[in-house]
């Protein structure tokens, strides 16, 4: 389950790729029987059409981009975003399938299961990207998405020539999502604390070798994050309950005033861009 203060930081890159590992073994290969939506409005109202495009189709696979979700098929693709609070469940008990609740936006029925969309808040997307406009890469809201941070496309290098000049503090710059892709506001926080970088360094100033550092800490804290998401994928898939996010032991997040667990100094919470920062004054400089 999430605290509270993570609410408006959820769902985070692991996330979206942990929920699509719990989705994609049951909706690869398979027919969509019929499609449910019974709440159009989300940030973009769910495309009228989506029930034509996609009913007797089949979904070939499930890949993601940055926290987009691209369910492809013969025609095109579904595009899903789970915004703050969006969830995607695979229910397989037909005969006692829940009855639908109020925020439960869109069901996707198989023969066997059905994939239930809901979000309370309804800042999360539902969209259909036909392939007669172009591959999916081109949609408008993934093309100027920055690099995976699993890509052999990011470096420490790439992090330290797109910042050059940059007076933007470090955090904000990881954050801004046109460098590097699932660095949100928990991630960016303990990447920092991985690599030993104060937040608030002015991003142009940081060096090549601590950028060297921080590519690192930002592949190994999202693979822990994926990692600790995978072994409780139950709640993901299957149940019905509320929070299906994972929590990790965060090094920093969350933690203000309580003891750095390196070097005991209380850990401090600050507001850069009206988003919580928290760091050890003593182990990050
Ligand atoms: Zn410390």
């Amino acid at each position: 389950m999430c605290p509270p203060a993570c609410l408006l930081d959820m769902p985070e890159l692991p996330e979206v790729e942990v929920t699509r590992r719990g989705i994609e073994p049951y909706v690869a290969g398979r027919r969509v029987q019929r499609v449910d939506v019974r709440n159009f409005a989300l940030r973009w109202p769910v495309p009228a059409t989506l029930a034509r495009e996609l009913e007797q189709r089949v979904i070939h696979k499930v890949e993601r981009r940055g926290k987009y979700l691209l369910f492809e098929l013969d025609d095109g693709w579904l595009i899903v975003h789970l915004g703050m609070t969006g969830t995607l469940r695979v229910l397989r008990n037909l005969p006692a399938l829940p009855p639908a609740a109020r925020h439960d936006h869109i069901d996707w029925i198989f023969d066997e299961f059905v994939m239930r969309f809901r979000d309370p808040r309804r800042f999360g997307a539902v969209l259909w990207h036909p392939r007669a406009s172009g591959g999916v890469l081109e949609h408008p809201l993934l093309a100027s998405l920055g690099v995976e941070p699993f890509s052999s496309a990011f470096s420490g290098t790439l992090l330290h020539r797109r910042t050059r000049g940059r007076t933007v503090s470090i955090k904000q710059a990881l954050m801004a999502g046109d460098i590097v892709v699932g660095v949100g506001n928990i991630y960016a926080s303990e990447s920092l604390f991985r690599a030993g970088i104060r937040p608030s360094t002015p991003a142009g100033r940081v060096s090549l070798p601590r950028y060297e550092l921080l590519a690192d800490a930002i592949r190994a804290t999202l693979a822990a994050a994926i990692d600790k998401g995978g072994s409780t994928l139950r709640d993901f898939v299957g149940s019905n309950g509320e929070s299906g996010y994972f929590q990790l032991d965060y090094f920093v997040y969350d933690r203000a005033g309580l003891p750095c667990h390196a070097c005991g100094v209380p850990i401090r919470h600050i507001v850069q861009g009206q988003r919580s920062t928290y760091y050890c004054t003593r182990c990050q400089r």
